[in-house]
């Protein structure tokens, strides 16, 4: 398996770092893990095409996680691309709907594009035949403990801890081929994300909060912070540990030190805060 960082940041107006967005080559198989904004521009920034993604997976819904969702689909569509697996908690349908459907707020420019001559011509030229479908993908709302079969891997997941009860968050491990890969999307530590992480080869996990830096009570149990990440991942046989999800001020030279010193403290060298457009294979 190939990971590709397409989006290592928050929602922070942040040009370093893209939303939430990890591309996973799994043999011929192409799996997006979540789709915020600056996600689709980074695809294209890493040589690939909006088409070549077979499935996407939603941890959960927050806008950060989502915001290129549409142009993504609208993208893949325009290529001539076949309809993407969508898996999300509720309510990926009502928001696929609310984009795509036929009172959706992109319904007036599919009229438009499928409907008049004109735009029946230029995708005709394209190789395209009518009647010209709307988008379609392939939509599957997914509660914690879901699993999917994909040709030669095998996908798990389970509840994390993070912006309940407004939304389902998830995390997910994928394995094949004797490895194993774990994003944990937006989470707390739980005992249910620490069993989906044992023995992984490589696990993401989002980072929030800089060892001693303070938050609100509600926030810390769902914020870990590098110390506390690292810690339940060397003690539950992580082999090597990737940071993400890092806003701006963490990545001040003294906050990024600091964290690159916990990892280090606590789980050794084999980890990492990882950028938008690095490469992993797990
Ligand atoms: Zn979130």
């Amino acid at each position: 398996m190939k990971l590709t960082v397409l989006g290592s940041g928050s929602p922070e107006a942040y040009l370093r770092r893209a939303s939430s967005g990890y591309l996973l080559d799994i043999g011929d198989d192409v799996v997006l893990f979540d789709c915020g904004g600056g996600v689709y521009d980074n695809l294209l920034r890493a040589g690939r095409k909006p088409s070549e993604i077979t499935h996407i997976f939603f941890s959960h819904l927050h806008s950060d996680h989502m915001m290129d969702y549409a142009r993504l689909i609208h993208a893949a569509w325009d290529e001539g691309g076949r309809p993407v697996q969508v898996f999300g908690p509720d309510p990926i349908g009502f928001i696929t709907q609310g984009y795509f459907g036929p009172q959706g707020v992109l319904s007036h420019d599919l009229r438009a594009r499928t409907e008049l001559l004109p735009s029946q011509e230029v995708w005709k030229a394209r190789g395209g035949t009518l009647p010209r479908p709307w988008p379609a993908p392939d939509v599957t709302e997914i509660t914690p403990g879901f699993t999917f079969q994909g040709n030669g891997w095998r996908l798990t997941s389970c509840e994390v801890p993070h912006a309940q009860p407004a939304l389902t968050c998830m995390a997910f491990a994928v394995e094949s081929e004797g490895r194993k890969f774990v994003y944990s999307g937006d989470a707390g530590i739980c005992d249910a994300l620490t069993a989906l992480i044992t023995d992984a080869d490589l696990l993401l996990h989002w980072c929030y909060r800089l060892d001693g830096e303070t938050a609100h009570p509600l926030m810390l149990p769902v914020t870990p912070t590098p110390s506390q990440i690292a810690q339940v991942a060397k003690s539950a046989g992580v082999k090597r540990l990737l940071l993400t999800h890092f806003r701006i001020h963490m990545d001040a030279p003294e906050g990024h030190a600091a964290a690159l010193k916990a990892l280090a403290e606590h789980f050794g060298e084999n980890s990492r805060i990882v950028e938008d457009l690095d490469e992993y294979t797990v």
